[in-house]
């Protein structure tokens, strides 16, 4: 493949992630050019960018979503390769293939690799292939009533019914026992239908506890695929994560081998180019302790990217660039070593008070003050879409920014996570920040007792 350097590159995206590509872009002597919506005139990504093209009204799919207008932006701005950032068109094999028409480098996978992912029961019955465990279950083509009854039944009870073209948790139910499986499966078909317009369902063994541990992986065309380890991100509410960590507390080496290998073969079986993340449910249950099964791939760069750079000292958005003009990656899987640990915050406009609502309004102030912390700023990085002045508004995603800490173990870190959420001064827009605090100072956090319910386990405490 051959090797082209590109001078400017267009993100397609806003909020905090937008503004770290271009951090990168920047250093490596890369041109940026902004995207916005008729909301994000005055965003801070548009500040920041050397050059920014208004695509279209506030609602997502007539500008972020707007395949045709970031084209457009990318021609009218000689824009050589598009960085999708997350979410919005990061996962649309359509877009890539669109990018590909237009003669534009798309930064990351390519279409083949996402769709290879996108249906559950086609991604697992890859990832058997490839030898790459799986949570005992069912996906199979076959359908019919009794035959997802019978396979519920051998599974054993409690299992997950999950849509095939199923995501964020949509078309997914827990069942009890056998009682029970007909009207789960008859709501989980419905839900299924109207989100996704497809009624396939897979079946599986319903793990009580497991953490969510996920890897992250990295390919470029030469045929190399690595791992830069795991990141811990157990702490959820609603599927959506709240705190990750890397590394995983209480891996071993040997387990940290298996499941990075793993990844790397999941990865490699489906033509996987770029940065991307293998999931997988962790189970440390006395009977399966230490079993990994295969949840799914992300195949882009994830929100949570920064605590692997922190244990790495690796910068992802550089290696996604490097990647795309045809470089082999920058190390080789001996070169890559864990330091320290780290812990990441995710900062939301939403009220824990109100059922966490969505919060907007003026940010009167937004500041971390390191110095007046004695915070050392080497340890302690905030990656954020906002300034004091903005306006929050209720058009997208509520994440504002993250916190992210580095140190020397874990306790270290915790203990600068909590100092850093405490010298967070956010005025003007309601926060989940006193929820983090709770969250990062609970003792069992600190005790490292992860699971996926956390949140749901620690109720009384946390709200
Ligand atoms: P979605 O794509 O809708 O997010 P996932 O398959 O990624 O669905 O699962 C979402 C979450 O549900 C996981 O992070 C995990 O907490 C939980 N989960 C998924 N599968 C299982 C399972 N077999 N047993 C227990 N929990 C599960």
């Amino acid at each position: 493949m051959s090797q082209t350097r590109f001078d400017k590159v267009l993100i397609a995206n806003r909020g905090e992630i937008a503004s770290r590509v271009m951090r990168t872009a920047r250093r490596l002597g890369i041109g940026t050019v902004a995207v916005y919506s008729d909301a994000d005139a005055h965003a801070l990504h548009v500040r920041e960018a050397d050059e920014a093209v208004h695509i279209g009204p506030a609602a997502a799919r007539e500008s972020y979503l707007n395949m045709e207008a970031v084209l457009k932006a990318a021609r009218r701005t000689a824009a050589s390769a598009i960085h999708p950032g997350y979410g919005f068109l990061s996962e649309n094999a359509a877009f890539v293939e669109a990018c590909a028409q237009a003669g534009v480098t798309f930064i990351g996978p390519p279409a083949t690799a996402i769709s290879a992912m996108g249906d559950k029961s086609a991604a697992k019955a890859r990832m058997q292939h490839a030898g790459v465990p799986l949570v005992p279950g069912y996906h199979g083509n076959d359908q019919g009533d009794d035959v997802l009854k019978a396979e519920a039944d051998k599974i054993g009870y409690p299992v997950l019914l999950k849509a095939s073209a199923g995501g964020g948790g949509k078309g997914m139910r827990v069942v009890e026992s056998a009682a029970g499986f007909q009207s789960a499966l008859d709501g989980c078909r419905r839900e299924s239908q109207a989100a996704f317009g497809d009624q396939r369902m897979l079946v599986e063994k319903y793990l009580i506890r497991p953490r969510h541990v996920e890897v992250q992986v990295f390919c470029d065309t030469h045929g190399n695929g690595v791992y830069l380890f795991e990141r811990d991100c157990s702490v959820q509410r609603r599927h959506q994560k709240v705190l990750e960590e890397a590394p995983a507390p209480g891996m071993t080496a040997e387990l940290r081998r298996e499941m990075g290998e793993a990844a790397v073969r999941a990865a490699k079986e489906i033509g996987y180019v770029g940065a991307g993340t293998v999931e997988f449910l962790l189970d440390f249950s006395q009977e399966h302790d230490g079993s990994f099964y295969f949840m799914e791939m992300n195949t882009r760069l994830q929100v949570e990217h920064p605590v692997t750079e922190m244990i790495t000292g690796q910068d992802l958005v550089e290696w996604q660039l490097r990647v795309a003009m045809g470089e082999p990656l920058p190390c080789s899987q001996d070169e890559l070593t864990i330091s320290g640990h780290s812990f990441e915050a995710r900062l939301y406009a939403e009220d824990p008070e109100q059922d966490f609502l969505p919060a907007t309004g003026t940010l009167e102030r937004f500041a971390l003050d390191l110095e007046g912390a004695s915070l050392d700023p080497t340890r302690v990085r905030l990656d954020s879409g906002v300034e004091t002045g903005d306006v929050v508004s209720m058009h997208y995603d509520p994440m504002l920014a993250k916190l992210i800490v580095h140190g020397d173990d874990r306790n270290q870190a915790l203990a600068t996570l909590n100092r850093a959420l405490a010298a967070l001064d956010v005025r003007g827009v309601v926060t989940n920040r006193a929820f983090l605090q709770r969250l990062a100072g609970h003792p069992a956090f600190q005790a490292a007792q992860l699971d996926t319910r956390f949140i749901e386990n620690h109720q009384e405490a946390l709200f």
